[in-house]
């Protein structure tokens, strides 16, 4: 775990320039599940069965990152069957579950994938997912994460864990990129 004065992060009071910069190079984006694709509560069944509720909007989100080009994983430190499903439902091939040091599994993807630190961004939202947001290019917490992580981070965003933050920055993203106006004419174009 990183020391109080690693916190310290290259970004923290970046600009919007450089923000915008930052998220222009991301080609890898690292999820965590609970908090981030969901809003942290878990159901379980009387049989036993656990439950999550993820967005439709993050999930589009997901599928027009990848069409664009960008590459997305999952790590967890929970373990679940409906993580895998949901990994499947939007073809996210990088699921990494029942992380307990979330930093070194992301460092393991990040060299699989021929990428660097500043093409990844990654969204978290507490504590075990704060050396991840230090070492990231673009370092996330979603609205509502705990106010450790939203100190380290370049970016926190406007929308809460599974309401709405995956979206919000993936579609910042790509419009850093200058994907995301042709992506919405594309789905104008196809309802006329
Ligand atoms: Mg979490």
């Amino acid at each position: 775990m990183a020391e109080p004065s690693n916190l310290q992060h290259a970004g923290r009071d970046a600009t919007a320039e450089d923000l915008h910069e930052r998220l222009a190079r991301v080609q890898l984006l690292l999820l965590d599940v609970d908090g981030v694709l969901t809003d942290g509560g878990v159901t379980w069944t009387n049989d036993g069965i656990e439950q999550k509720t993820f967005s439709i909007r993050d999930g589009l989100g997901i599928r027009l990152w990848q069409q664009s080009g960008g590459r997305t994983g999952i790590v967890t430190g929970r373990s679940s069957h409906i993580v895998q499903l949901r990994s499947e439902e939007l073809g996210i091939g990088i699921v990494r579950q029942g992380i307990d040091d979330k930093l070194s599994a992301a460092t393991a993807i990040v060299t699989e994938c021929g990428l660097s630190w500043e093409q990844t961004a990654f969204i978290g939202d507490d504590l075990p997912d704060l050396p991840v947001v230090l070492r990231c290019g673009v370092g996330v917490a979603v609205a509502d994460a705990c106010p450790e992580l939203v100190a380290a981070a370049n970016l926190v965003t406007r929308l809460p864990g599974g309401r709405g933050a995956v979206r919000e920055v993936i579609e910042r993203m790509l419009k850093a990129r200058g994907s995301w106006d042709g992506i919405v004419r594309r789905h104008a174009a196809v309802r006329t």
